[in-house]
C-alpha cells in the first residue's frame, strides 16, 4: 500500500524511473488528447502532475477512471518519471495505471472553488488542512516546533513537562477554566429546594463543598507553565516548556485563543540582560530556520499572503533589536499621543496601538521594552533598586506588538512575599514556590513565546484562529 511521498518524488532527477504516489486532486484538465491531474499529498507546497497521453494509448478502464475523477477524489498511481515538456513544473508523471481510493462528489464537496475565504475555511477546519493556505500553514507550524526544540537542546536546555491542571494561578490575576467533576446541574437544583428566598450568595456558595471535588479543591487548567518550569530550572539550571495553555478571556481579537501553545525557557543564573540576549537570538533562529528551510512555503505566503514578508523577516534576522526601557518608550509615545485613542503616559499599561506605534512608525523593527512599572506585571518579577520598576521585558514585532513576554524573576524571599501580600494573594497558595527562595535561592529569569503569534509573525497571517488546527475562543469550539 505504502508509496512515495510527493516531496520525494519531486528532489529526484528525472531519468525515466517508475515511481508511485497517492494523494488528493486539486485539478483535472482534459484537453483532446491529453490528460493532466495534479495531485497532492501535503508533503510539500507543490502538487505534482500526472500525464495521460491518448496518443500512446490510454485504456478504456483508465478513461473510465479518469471520467469519475473531480477535485478532493483521493488516488493511488504508478507512472514514469520524466522531464516535463510544459510549462510550470520541471517533471510529470507518465502515468500507467491509476486507482480511486475515494470520491469526492462535486455536488457536495465544499472544496471547489480556488480562492474560499477564510471565514468559510474556518467553518471547514475539517477540511482546510488540504487547500494551498492552511497546508503550508500547518507544515511551518510543524517546522517551528521542531526548530524550537533544536534551539534549546543545543545549547543544553532540558525539555520540561509542567502540569496541565494546576490549583495555582500563575499570573495571580483570573481568567482561567476551573476543571470540575462536581455535578453543577444537582448543585443548582440543591439551592432551589434550600428555598430561593433571599438566600444569601455566601449560603448559596457554601452550598459548593470543594472538599468532595476531584481534586479536594478548587483546580483550574493551566495559564502558564512558568512557576513550575522555575522549580526543574533551580534544579536542572536550563529548561523549557512547550504545551497549551488555556485563558478565559473574553476577548475576541485577532490575537487572542482561549487555548494557545506556549514555550517557556527558564533559566537559572540568568539575568535580564542573558534573558533578552536569549528571546532575540530565539527569535531569529526560528524566522532564519522558516527562511532557509521551509522556501516553498514562504514562498507562496510572501506572493499571496504578505507582500515583501521574506524581504522583512531577512531584515530582521540580520538586524539588531531595539531595547529600550518602558519609562524612555512612554516618553516617545507621549510625542505622538496626537495618534491614539488611548493616551500613553508613564504608569499605563502599553496598549496594542502603542507597541505597534513603536516598531512600525518609530524603529521599523523588533523592540525589546524593559523595565515596566511592577502595578502592571506579575508578582513575581524582580523588583529593581527605585522600588517603582520591575524587571520585565517584552519583545514586540511590526504588525503585531507583543510575541514574548518576560522578566528576571524576584528571587528574594523577603521582597517576593512582601509582593504577594501586597497584592492580596495567598501566600500559603504560593508555599511552594516561596521555597525555592528559601533553599538554595539564584538569581533567574524566563519567558513566554506565544507560538501562534510567532506563527501569525512568520507566515503574515492576519488572524490567530487560521494558524492552530482547531481554534478555541468565546462560542467557538465546534470541531
Ligand atoms: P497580551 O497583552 O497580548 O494579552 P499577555 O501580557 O497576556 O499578552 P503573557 O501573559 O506575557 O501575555 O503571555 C506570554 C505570551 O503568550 C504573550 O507574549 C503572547 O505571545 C502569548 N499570549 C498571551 N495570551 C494569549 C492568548 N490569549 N492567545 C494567544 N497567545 C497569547
Ligand atoms: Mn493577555
Amino acid at each position: 500500500m505504502k508509496t512515495e511521498l510527493i516531496r520525494n518524488i519531486l528532489s529526484l532527477k528525472a531519468e525515466n524511473q517508475p515511481v508511485e504516489l497517492s494523494g488528493w486532486v486539486r485539478t483535472k484538465r482534459d484537453s483532446k488528447n491529453l490528460v493532466f491531474l495534479q495531485v497532492n499529498d501535503g508533503s510539500c507546497f507543490s502538487s505534482i502532475q500526472l500525464t495521460f497521453d491518448r496518443e500512446k494509448g490510454i485504456s478504456p478502464e483508465t478513461e473510465d477512471t479518469l471520467k469519475k475523477i473531480t477535485t478532493g477524489t483521493s488516488v493511488v498511481a504508478k507512472g514514469i518519471l520524466t522531464v516535463s515538456p510544459g510549462k510550470g513544473q520541471a517533471v510529470e508523471v507518465l502515468t500507467e495505471n491509476i486507482k480511486i481510493l475515494g470520491e469526492a462528489p462535486a455536488e457536495t464537496y465544499p472544496l471547489q472553488k480556488k480562492n474560499h475565504t477564510f471565514e468559510f475555511l474556518r467553518e471547514n477546519a475539517h477540511l482546510r488542512a488540504r487547500t494551498n493556505t492552511f497546508g503550508a500553514v500547518a507544515r511551518i507550524r510543524s517546522q517551528m516546533a521542531y526548530a524550537l526544540h533544536t534551539f534549546f537542546q543545543e545549547q543544553g536546555f532540558q525539555y520540561v513537562h509542567t502540569p496541565i491542571i494546576t490549583t495555582s494561578d500563575a499570573e495571580g490575576a483570573g481568567e482561567m477554566f476551573q476543571v470540575t467533576t462536581l455535578d453543577l446541574k444537582a448543585l443548582a437544583e440543591k439551592a432551589v429546594s434550600a428555598g430561593n428566598k433571599g438566600m444569601q450568595p455566601e449560603k448559596a456558595a457554601s452550598l459548593i463543598d470543594y472538599s468532595k471535588d476531584f481534586f479536594g479543591k478548587p483546580a483550574n487548567l493551566t495559564v502558564s507553565g512558568q512557576l513550575e518550569a522555575e522549580t526543574y530550572a533551580t534544579a536542572l539550571s536550563r529548561v523549557y516548556t512547550f504545551g497549551p495553555t488555556f485563558r478565559a478571556e473574553n476577548s475576541n481579537t485577532t490575537r487572542h485563543l482561549a487555548e494557545f501553545w506556549m514555550c517557556e525557557p527558564e533559566m537559572a543564573f540568568y539575568d535580564l540582560k542573558d534573558n533578552m540576549d536569549t528571546a532575540e537570538a530565539f527569535v531569529k533562529h526560528l524566522l532564519n530556520w522558516a527562511l532557509t528551510k521551509c522556501r516553498e512555503d514562504m514562498e507562496f505566503f510572501d506572493q499571496r499572503i504578505q507582500k515583501g514578508l521574506i524581504e522583512t523577516l531577512t531584515n530582521v534576522v540580520n538586524s539588531e533589536f531595539i531595547r529600550i526601557t518602558y519609562t524612555d518608550a512612554v516618553k516617545e509615545l507621549e510625542k505622538h499621543n496626537g495618534n491614539f485613542e488611548f493616551k500613553a503616559y508613564w504608569g499605563c499599561d502599553l496598549q496594542s496601538e502603542h507597541e505597534r506605534y513603536l516598531t512600525e512608525q518609530i524603529f521599523k523593527k523588533p523592540v525589546i521594552v524593559t523595565d515596566y512599572p511592577k502595578e502592571i506585571k506579575a508578582f513575581y518579577m524582580k523588583l529593581n533598586e527605585d522600588g517603582k520598576t520591575v524587571r520585565a521585558m517584552d519583545v514586540l514585532v511590526p504588525g503585531l506588538g507583543e510575541i514574548i513576554g518576560g522578566s528576571q524573576r524576584e528571587e528574594s524571599y523577603d521582597k517576593l512575599l512582601s509582593r504577594i501580600t501586597e497584592l492580596g494573594l495567598k501566600p500559603e497558595d504560593y508555599w511552594w514556590y516561596l521555597d525555592l527562595r528559601k533553599f538554595g535561592s539564584v538569581p533567574h529569569s524566563g519567558f513566554g513565546l506565544g507560538f501562534e503569534r510567532l506563527l501569525l509573525y512568520v507566515t503574515g497571517m492576519s488572524n490567530i484562529r487560521d494558524v492552530i488546527p482547531y481554534p478555541r475562543a468565546p462560542k467557538l469550539a465546534d470541531f
